[in-house]
């Protein structure tokens, strides 16, 4: 007998990343398209695994607007192997590394 009771939600989870890792496989998705952050391409259609322009390979999504879990499921259809990341989060670690690197360089 089937069971019925598997219903299937998207909750937000905290785990920990390698930075460096995200700022090399990551497209950010605005209102239609992507853009690449390692190389800031822009126009990229998400379904594309790979920058058209400097060939990465793209494993995690962040989003520049508010995305709820309908949006979240979506995008899995589409890119099935893609992990979705709080893009303010990845920017505030970006910005914290940031500010130290230029801390020690003086
Ligand atoms: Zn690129």
């Amino acid at each position: 007998m089937e069971k019925k009771d598997k219903k299937k939600v998207t909750l937000r989870v905290w785990k920990e990343f390698d930075l460096g890792e995200i700022e090399k496989h990551l497209i950010v998705v605005g209102e239609l398209s992507g853009e690449c952050f390692f190389c800031r391409q822009l126009g990229i259609d998400v379904r594309q695994g790979r920058c058209p322009n400097c060939g990465t390979e793209f494993k995690y999504m962040g989003f520049r607007r508010k995305v709820n879990g309908k949006d979240i499921v979506r995008f899995k259809r589409e890119c099935p192997q893609m992990i979705f990341i709080e893009f303010e989060d990845f920017k505030k670690n970006v910005s914290r590394e940031r500010a130290k690197k230029l801390l020690l360089r003086d």
